[in-house]
Order: C-alpha cells, then sequence, then structure tokens
C-alpha cells in the first residue's frame, strides 16, 4: 500500500500546513504555489499557509481542522524538528490525535535559507512536502509511557559547579550523593588566592559552601570514591561508586591533626603544585572538607616496609585503620549532574616557553600557590632563591589559540592574568610585562578591572611568544630571563627581560574525560570537553535524559558562568523531581523474536545498553524503558529483526519516493 492509493484517502486524511516564517521561507518559496500543490496530493484534504504556523493562531488553526475535518494525519512544513516538533505534537494532542501521527517538512533550514533561486526552493519545498505527506500516510499512533522518578541526585565531582549544584538541590530537601575523587572537595576554586573581577579571597567564599555541604543532612559526601558504571535511565539510575581506602575511620576521627604532625615523612604537595610540601599522611589543605586526613599508601613507610605506625601511635582515639579496604557503593538515583571539571596544560611540551628548563617559569596556578597566604611561601611573591622579582612577564594563551595545542580560547587566561598582574604590583615593586596578542574582558565589570590595571602601571606588550630563554648576562639589571614575541599583524619583534616568568596556561579537558562520557553515557565535543545537549537552547542537558553537565567539564568558563550553570542544571533537576515522572521515549526499536538469529552484534553495539539476551530463548530482547531510539541496532541487525518504531522501512521508503518522484 502507498500513499498514492487513492482508496485509501477515506481513511488517512491528512492536514498541510505551511509557514512563511515572516520572509524566512517567504522570501524565497512561493508558499501559495506549495499550499496548492499539496492540496492535490493523495489523502491531503487541506493545505493551509500562515505567517507564522507556530504562533497562537496558527497553533489554533490546526487544531480548529482536526476536529472540523477529521483530520488523523497532520503535516507542518516550517523550520527544523529541533525547534518546533514538540511545538506542533502538542497541538495535535490538544486536538485529540496522536502526537505521532504528525510529520514535519523543514523547508527553512534545508531549503529557504539554502537556496538562493526562487524557483528552484519552491519546487524543493514541494519535494520535500511530498516526502512528509508520503512518509505520515504510514505513521502508527504510539503509546506515551511514563515512569516515576526518584528523587536523588548524584553529583559527579566537588569543585564550585558540583558544590553550588548539590547544595541547591539540597536545600530543597531533596537527597543528594557527591562523589568526588580527591580526599577533599574543594576543587580548582580552592587553589586559587583572589578571585576576579572583586579580588575577594577565594577560600574565603568558598569554604562556608563547603563546609555546609560537609554537614548538610541531605548529603552524603563520598569524598576519595569514583563512580564505575552506571546503568537505567532518566528518574532511574543505578551507579556503582568504588570507594578508596582512606586507612583512617571517618566516623572516628576529629581532625585534630595530630597524625600530620607527627608523622616523619614529606612529599611534594600536589595542591602546593609541587612548590610545597605535605605530609604523608594528610589532609591537602587546612580547611578540607571532610577534615579526615588519608594515609599516601605508595609513600607510607609503614605500607612499603613494614615500619613506622607514627600516625597510629599519637591517635588517641583509634581512628588510624590499616586494614582498611576499598568499598563498592551502590545508590540510586533519578538525576546525575557531571562537574568534573579542568586540567591546566602542561607547558613543558611546548619548549618555546622553557618550562622546566629555567628556574622562576611558572604556571598562573603556581603563581596562584605562591600569593597565598597558606601557600609555601607564606603568600610572597619569591624566586627560586628566595630572592623578589624586580620584574614578572606574564605570558597569555600558552596552549590556547594556539593551533597546535587547542584553538579555543581559554576565556579565563586574560581576566587572571591582569589578577597576577594586580598581586605582583600589590605586594612588591616589579615592573609587570603583560604580553598578549588579544585582551578579552567579556564578563560583567570585566572591562573595568582591565581600565585599573591599566591605571596601575604594567606595561601591555602585544606579541606571540617565540621563546623563552636564560639572558646570559645581557639585561641582567632588568631580569635574568629573556622573553621574544613577535607581533601576530605586522612581525615586529619585541625582547622583554624578567626575572619571573608566568605562563597562563590553556584549560583543558580532564585526561579521563573520554572514560567518563563512557560510563554516562554522554558524549564528547571534537575539544575533548563533554558535550552539551544544545549550546543555546539547553546547555546544561545532554544527550542521554537526566544526566546533565556543568562547569568546566562543558568548556572553559569562570566562576560567575560555572555557578550559573550548576544552578541552572540543579533547577532543572528540581524541575523533574517535582514532576515526579518522566516520559519514555516512544518511538522505540522492537525484536521480532521469530526472525532474531541470536547472533548478539545488537547487545554489543546499542550505546545505551538497552539490549539483553534472553538465555533460554536464544534471542535479544529490548529494554524499552532504556532504548532511546538511536536505530543502531535496526541498521545493525543482519537477520532484519528489528524495527525502529516511527522509522520502519515503509516509512523510509515512502519519504524517499516522495522527494524521488
Ligand atoms: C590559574 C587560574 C586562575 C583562575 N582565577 C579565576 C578567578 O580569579 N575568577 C574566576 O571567576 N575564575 C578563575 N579561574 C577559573 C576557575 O578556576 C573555574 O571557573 C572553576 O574552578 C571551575 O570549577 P569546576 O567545578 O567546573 O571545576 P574544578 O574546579 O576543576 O572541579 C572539578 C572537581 O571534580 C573532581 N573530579 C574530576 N573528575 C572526577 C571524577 N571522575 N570523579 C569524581 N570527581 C572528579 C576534581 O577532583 C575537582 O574537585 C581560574 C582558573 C585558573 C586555572
Amino acid at each position: 500500500m502507498t500513499a498514492g492509493n487513492k482508496s485509501n484517502k477515506d481513511e488517512v486524511r491528512t492536514g498541510v500546513y505551511i509557514c512563511q516564517c515572516g520572509t524566512n521561507i517567504a522570501g524565497t518559496v512561493d508558499v501559495a504555489e506549495v499550499a496548492e500543490y499539496a492540496s492535490q496530493l493523495d489523502s491531503v484534504v487541506v493545505a493551509q499557509v500562515y505567517r507564522f504556523m507556530c504562533s497562537e493562531p496558527g497553533q489554533e488553526m490546526i487544531k480548529k481542522d482536526i476536529k472540523e475535518l477529521g483530520l488523523n494525519r497532520v503535516v507542518v512544513a516550517s523550520c527544523s524538528p529541533t525547534m518546533h516538533e514538540p511545538t506542533f505534537r502538542k497541538v495535535c494532542e490538544q486536538a485529540g490525535l496522536n502526537r505521532h501521527l504528525f510529520q514535519m517538512a523543514n523547508i527553512r533550514e534545508h531549503c529557504s535559507w539554502v537556496t538562493e533561486d526562487h524557483e528552484k526552493a519552491t519546487e524543493k519545498a514541494k519535494a520535500l512536502v511530498r516526502a512528509a505527506v508520503r512518509r505520515v500516510f504510514f505513521h502508527e499512533p504510539l503509546e506515551v509511557r511514563e515512569v516515576p522518578v526518584n528523587s536523588s541526585t548524584l553529583v559527579v565531582g566537588g569543585g564550585i559547579a558540583g558544590i553550588q549544584a548539590a547544595l541547591q538541590i539540597a536545600n530543597s530537601r531533596h537527597k543528594v550523593y557527591l562523589v568526588e575523587r580527591e580526599p577533599s572537595i574543594g576543587g580548582h576554586m580552592i587553589q586559587l588566592d583572589k578571585t576576579f573581577p572583586t579580588l575577594d579571597c577565594s577560600a574565603c567564599i568558598l569554604t562556608p559552601n563547603m563546609s555546609e555541604l560537609g554537614s548538610h543532612p541531605y548529603v552524603e559526601l563520598l569524598t576519595y570514591s569514583e563512580v564505575e558504571e552506571v546503568s537505567g535511565y532518566v528518574g532511574n539510575f543505578k551507579a556503582k561508586i568504588r570507594k578508596k581506602a582512606r586507612y583512617v575511620d571517618e566516623e572516628k576521627c576529629t581532625g585534630c591533626g595530630v597524625c600530620q604532625e607527627k608523622c616523619p615523612w614529606k612529599v611534594t604537595s600536589e595542591f602546593e603544585m609541587g612548590l610545597g610540601q605535605r605530609k604523608v599522611i594528610y589532609t591537602p589543605f587546612p580547611q578540607a572538607v571532610p577534615n579526615v586526613p588519608v594515609i599516601d599508601r605508595e609513600n607510607c613507610i609503614y605500607f612499603q616496609k613494614g615500619k613506622c605506625r607514627a600516625c597510629e601511635k599519637f591517635c588517641e582515639i583509634g581512628a588510624i585503620n590499616f586494614d582498611d579496604e576499598e568499598k563498592l557503593i551502590e545508590v540510586e538515583v533519578g538525576n546525575i549532574i557531571l562537574a568534573t571539571g579542568f586540567q591546566t596544560f602542561d607547558p613543558s611540551v611546548a619548549a618555546q616557553y622553557g618550562y622546566g628548563k629555567f628556574d622562576d617559569i611558572i604556571t598562573g596556578l603556581e603563581f596562584e600557590r605562591l600569593c597565598n597566604a597558606t601557600g609555601p611561601t607564606g603568600g610572597n611573591i619569591q624566586l627560586k632563591d628566595g630572592s623578589v622579582p624586580r620584574s614578572v612577564a606574564v605570558v597569555h594563551c600558552v596552549g590556547s589559540r594556539d593551533e597546535e595545542f587547542h584553538d579555543y580560547c581559554s576565556r579565563v587566561c586574560c581576566m587572571y592574568a591582569l589578577k597576577h598582574s594586580h598581586l605582583i604590583k600589590e605586594k612588591t615593586d616589579a615592573q609587570v610585562y603583560q604580553i598578549f596578542t588579544d585582551i578579552r574582558c567579556f564578563g560583567k565589570d570585566y572591562e573595568d578591572f582591565y581600565e585599573r590595571l591599566v591605571g596601575e602601571g604594567a606595561n601591555f606588550v602585544r606579541g606571540k611568544v617565540q621563546q623563552v630563554a636564560s639572558a646570559n648576562g645581557k639585561g641582567m639589571d632588568r631580569g635574568k630571563l629573556t622573553i621574544t614575541a613577535e607581533d601576530p599583524d605586522n612581525g615586529k619583534v619585541t625582547q622583554v627581560f624578567a626575572d619571573m616568568v608566568v605562563l597562563c596556561t590553556a584549560i583543558e579537558p580532564q585526561q579521563d574525560a573520554d572514560k567518563v562520557a563512557h560510563i554516562f553515557t554522554v558524549s564528547l565535543k571534537a575539544d575533548g570537553f563533554l558535550l552539551e545537549r544544545h549550546p543555546k537552547l539547553d546547555p546544561v542537558a545532554t544527550r542521554t535524559d537526566g544526566i546533565y553537565v556543568v562547569g568546566c567539564c562543558q568548556g572553559p568558563k569562570d566562576i560567575p558562568d560555572t555557578v550559573s550553570q550548576a544552578s541552572a542544571a540543579a533547577a532543572k533537576v528540581l524541575a523533574v523531581i517535582t514532576k515526579g515522572k518522566v516520559e519514555l521515549e516512544a518511538s522505540t526499536a522492537v525484536i521480532d523474536e521469530d526472525l532474531c538469529s541470536g547472533c548478539r552484534i545488537c547487545n554489543l553495539l546499542c550505546p545505551y545498553s538497552a539490549i539483553s539476551f534472553d538465555d533460554e530463548k536464544k534471542v535479544s530482547n529490548i529494554n524499552e524503558a532504556l532504548c532511546k531510539g538511536c536505530g543502531t541496532c535496526v541498521a545493525a541487525c543482519p537477520s532484519g529483526a528489528i524495527t525502529h518504531r516511527h522509522f520502519t522501512s515503509e516509512e523510509i521508503m515512502a519519504e524517499i519516493e516522495g522527494v524521488l518522484v
């Protein structure tokens, strides 16, 4: 049976609605001619044109026709389905028609916007409408299914993004599990000294939130832990979390710090960016949450050589437990927020910057620790030999906007470079050179901050750094390192002398971002950051319902943008929790057991782990709650045993024929 079969015209009654979209479509396509053409197609009983079909009068026109003309199929020829398919499906439903008896033809993005010739555009629009009419003929009503939502939420990553999202949800009295892989929450923000543009102390504004989270009745903090496996679907996820052994009993420990004092062994501190040391039993920083130390097993002399146990001897309450073992914890949640943050570019791979080769060339994050009153120098900006620098060069865009490394802008470096300039001026008499190619101060009050810094007397040198090298005696009165930079516009080369060089290194995706993407079935962008569902209209959701991305794991951003994004995701989660139920995808795949050969190819390919194998019947099974209707299994099945509801061979062939006729 085809849509061209006249005998079915009485059964299938299709309404076609052509949108002018102002002049977006009507400026190129002769919409009246398309409507006239559509009205002649088999099964079409009405074809109408309207200025904005998505407007209320446009929607009312469709509803009226469905009711008065007894339409049982609707085609709207307008923009991309991404924009308005949900709108028109709702219109059908409100008029009593199953929402899946609807088809959209995209005559804007696929036609009027990309075809200059009016005649050709009109012909193309006719072909697209014809294809939609033929396809909708075969549509079947699909059932909309709903499942209840578990009101608990899993937040992965305890930087400012995770902390903000978790607190917002927990303050609405809904349970949150926050998983952080380090021994304490805090992320990069707790490492910063002051924050631009207001220059408030980073720890002072972050620690109140950290401690609120640490003692929140609705938050279960799982630090030193990582999510290993996730199954389920929106509203009903199950996550397996591996909690590493701390060797300190979290229930008993009072955080008195005696064990750390008495531990005789010191190693390089990761928190201090290698500029300071920590004990082998340690909390990464004084305000750690939880304030419970961990034993670094690899460096602990007792674990390596069987001797010491000093921490155990001095712990009066007996909180040290050398027999502690890692645990596997399972939690059930309705929604998941990914807030796994970023890492910074390692400048030692770019030899021109001299990092690792010469003393006193440091990264921006190292500078933050150097400046910090709780840092390795007590907040004194000093060179490796303990002297105060006479001059400091702050180099922008190290690894960012650089085709060899990352071509994107890291968005925070210009601003933190200016902040560093201010801190150097505040604490020393050093000359400051900002070596930049462009200055981007895009945020609220950021331009004022820039003007303020210009007023403070920093020297701005335009150029891309070619080389940082030892001054070898030349210019020693000004600085012991030379920085050679070339203006990208006119090729002018400038040389600057400085005692210290601060490299503003790029914000990069975490090294294991692909592993996280795999565990949570989310996608990565080409640059390696986690991909949001829509960059403008849905910037915190992902293509997997119930999973959200916030903060720098989605792309470089500053703290204000991170906090806004985290709040947006929390609001989305709370909306789902409040609704109490979620709709599942109706357009799913189905297996015909009689045709299934049991080859299991679909089991392996399904990106949502929705297909399992029935060992007794020797056939594959689709869990419809998990199926997202991506169609991978349908295309791969060698026996043709899998059908995709709403994308059957009949429907697709009818559409293709419609375009080609
Ligand atoms: C040198 C420098 C200076 C800056 N100065 C400023 C400033 O002055 N003002 C400003 O607005 N912004 C500044 N920024 C930017 C700011 O640091 C970020 O906007 C902010 O830290 C982003 O927070 P986040 O939570 O997204 O990521 P992060 O701070 O990176 O936190 C991510 C957290 O997730 C954890 N994690 C990662 N992977 C996993 C996993 N698989 N499982 C569990 N946990 C995981 C990490 O351990 C970490 O705790 C600066 C950045 C740099 C590099």
